[in-house]
């Protein structure tokens, strides 16, 4: 079929990116029908405090699907970045997560419940009517403590700066706050971390899981906190596995977690349960 077949590596090349390219189409079509046949799912991984209780988590969309079973994100969120599908998954997302956190603010929650984070694209957040989009979404929201969270990436800031700001400013008015997510791995500034409305640093689980084996991570950890407290703003660990990645975390002051360790993503009923359980403590593995 392939035309020049004597060239192998040609051959190769061109099959492969078939095959590539038949997979992105597949879960691209896939997409289309997934809001409609509700073949997507809220789940949720819980943050702690240094107390192990749940102070707040994160949404992490999870697609159910018929032959392939849980489609983790990173299997079709770049795709959807591509196709331009994302706008209405995250719309979806954030729809389904003030729908959750209205029935669960009439069920009852822990007064030590106090935010859900939500990842955004940055193909999304710098569409003209993403703030539009969004704050006719957030009507929908009953009153309540809950804080509500976004999750932004230093790769937005870098190449957008000055819109990226304008719309976190216009967000942060009606009550929305700001984490980056993955923090240390890209390349923003110091000085957009003063310049933003920002609450939160999360540090990228890549540190985390190194600090015990190499003195560079861990001393890049104690910039970020160092920095962070300097500035004001709080600080999450992400990936956080062991008790060991705990008690070092807990040496610099980390106030809180995520991670493995307290618990893995968990479909939004298990983790109310979870939540609702032990008025919202966590017991981790080891941690007597
Ligand atoms: P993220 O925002 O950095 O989310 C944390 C990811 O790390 C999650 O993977 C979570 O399951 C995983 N994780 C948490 N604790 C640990 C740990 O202790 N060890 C290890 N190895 N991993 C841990 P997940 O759910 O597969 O999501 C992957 C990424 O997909 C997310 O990374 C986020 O960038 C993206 N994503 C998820 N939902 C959405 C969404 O609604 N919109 C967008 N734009 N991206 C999303
Ligand atoms: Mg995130
Ligand atoms: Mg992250
Ligand atoms: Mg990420």
């Amino acid at each position: 079929r392939v035309k020049d077949a004597g060239r192998n590596g040609y051959q190769f090349y061109d099959e492969s990116m078939q095959k590539e390219a038949k997979a992105r189409w597949e879960i691209e079509a896939g997409l289309h029908r997934a809001v409609a046949l509700n073949q997507l799912q809220i789940w949720l991984q819980p943050q702690v405090n240094s107390q192990h209780k749940i102070t707040g988590a994160e949404v992490l969309l999870r697609w159910q699907h018929p032959q392939k079973g849980l489609v983790p994100p990173m299997e079709f969120i770049s795709v959807a970045e591509e196709s331009g599908q994302i706008n209405a998954l995250e719309e979806w997302v954030l729809t389904a997560t003030i729908e959750l956190l209205n029935t669960w603010q009439k069920q009852g929650l822990p007064s030590s419940f106090k935010r859900l984070s939500i990842n955004i694209s940055p193909a999304h957040f710098m569409q003209a009517d993403f703030v539009e989009r969004m704050l006719q979404i957030l009507k929908k929201r009953h009153p309540g403590a809950v804080q509500i969270e976004f999750e932004i990436t230093e790769s937005l800031l870098i190449h957008n700066f000055i819109n990226a700001s304008k719309t976190m400013n216009t967000l942060q008015e009606h009550g929305i706050s700001f984490a980056i997510d993955d923090f240390g791995t890209g390349y923003s500034s110091l000085r957009y971390l003063t310049q933003l409305p920002l609450d939160i640093l999360k540090i990228d689980r890549s540190f985390i899981q190194q600090m015990e084996h190499s003195e560079s991570d861990a001393a890049i950890v104690d910039v970020i906190m160092t920095t962070a407290n300097k500035l004001g703003l709080a600080v999450i660990a992400e990936g956080v596995e062991t008790h060991a990645q705990e008690q070092l975390l807990a040496e610099r002051d980390c106030q809180l977690y995520q991670g493995f360790y307290f618990s893995k993503p968990q479909f939004h009923e298990q983790f109310y349960q979870l939540l609702i359980g032990q008025d919202g403590h966590i017991e981790p593995p080891s941690s007597s």
